[in-house]
């Protein structure tokens, strides 16, 4: 954990999510995909959200802020982002929150960048949007704001139309828009995914600068623990709709207590010239019954595992938490 982090514990949360629940109505009923989910984010700190495909991460990123698909409603819980609630928010306050104290990067820039629009319009406007500022002077910080991702050729790009970039620019693009009006949190959903390894790298480090310069808290969500390794300072690890471990990003791939934590480690790790598998596959939410997730899959299962859901609880040392009857030792 960075100095910076354990100085901020001091301060509030900037985002605290509470016994959160979300269900998904789909043609086949409904189904609830995230389960009691409490985590905090704090100050400055970068959280990766981890686990297998499925497991809820883009949900509870998307949560935050509401930004669920239609089909998504929260059915329980509480989010406070910098202390005003969330799920009882109005759309009208929303949209001060979305893009302003709460900044986002999807996997897939295309999906959010205009093709009709030149990419110094689309981030001038987002500044117009939230600042009291003239379209010139917009159109000016819009051209610092490229130049603060790494953007090499800032005047020229800021004339260019999104297909004239590459996939790890128009990403960098995403996180000028993103960052332009000093979010207190960035939400980063995959932001890599698409890139190869070497652009990935160095879009990750733009990542890290742009954290400090901005003094923003991420959360990273990803499926890839190396990446956690080198850019993140806690870990939650989520499964089955609920997160089964929280920990530092130094002791989670050394300690981890939940089995569930332990296979993802050890599958990230090349054991001889292979990498080890997680046998079984991840859980049917819609046949989840009243026990841990996880507990088809877990060597460690005893006959609790089945029925109850171990609560979330704080390690007796302190400095994380795990929801495990029989955990690690
Ligand atoms: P991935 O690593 O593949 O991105 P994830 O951990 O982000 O997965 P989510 O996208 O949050 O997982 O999905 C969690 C569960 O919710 C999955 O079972 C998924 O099928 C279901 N789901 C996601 N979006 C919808 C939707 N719009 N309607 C119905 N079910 C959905
Ligand atoms: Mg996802």
């Amino acid at each position: 954990m960075s100095p910076d982090v354990i100085e901020q514990r001091s301060a509030d949360p900037v985002v605290e999510v509470t016994g959160l629940c979300v269900d998904y109505h789909d043609p086949l009923g409904r189904i609830r995909v995230l389960r009691d989910v409490s985590i905090a984010i704090w100050p400055r700190e970068t959280l990766a959200l981890v686990g297998e495909s499925g497991s809820g991460k883009s949900t509870l990123a998307r949560a935050i802020v509401r930004l669920l698909p239609r089909t998504g409603v929260i059915t329980a819980g509480s989010v406070s982002v910098e202390g005003r609630e969330v799920t009882t928010m109005s759309e009208r306050d929303l949209l001060s929150v979305r893009g302003s104290r709460v900044g986002f990067v999807f996997q897939d820039p295309d999906v959010y960048l205009n093709p009709v629009f030149s990419i110094g319009r689309q981030v001038s406007d987002v500044i117009l949007q939230h600042k009291p500022v003239e379209r010139e002077q917009a159109w000016q910080a819009a051209e610092q704001q490229l130049a603060r991702v790494d953007i090499r050729n800032p005047a020229l790009v800021m004339n260019a139309f999104p297909h004239q970039l590459s996939g790890g620019m128009r990403q960098r693009v995403m996180m000028a828009i993103a960052t332009c009006c000093g979010p207190a949190l960035l939400i980063a959903d995959e932001p890599t995914t698409a890139l190869d390894v070497l652009v990935q790298r160095q879009v990750l480090g733009t990542l890290a600068h742009l954290k400090r310069d901005v003094g923003m808290a991420v959360l990273l969500v990803t499926h890839d623990l190396g990446l956690v390794a080198e850019n993140a300072d806690r870990v939650a690890v989520m499964y089955g709709g609920t997160i089964v471990e929280v920990q530092s990003a130094d002791k989670i791939f050394v300690e981890p207590k939940h089995p569930y934590t332990a296979g993802l480690v050890a599958a990230s790790r090349p054991a001889g010239r292979r990498f080890a598998t997680l046998a079984g596959s991840p859980p049917d939410l819609r046949k989840l019954g009243t026990g841990c997730p996880f507990a088809p899959r877990c060597e460690r299962a005893l006959a609790r595992c089945t029925g109850e859901m171990p609560p979330l609880q704080e390690r007796p040392e302190g400095g994380g938490a795990f929801a495990c009857w029989n955990p690690i030792p």
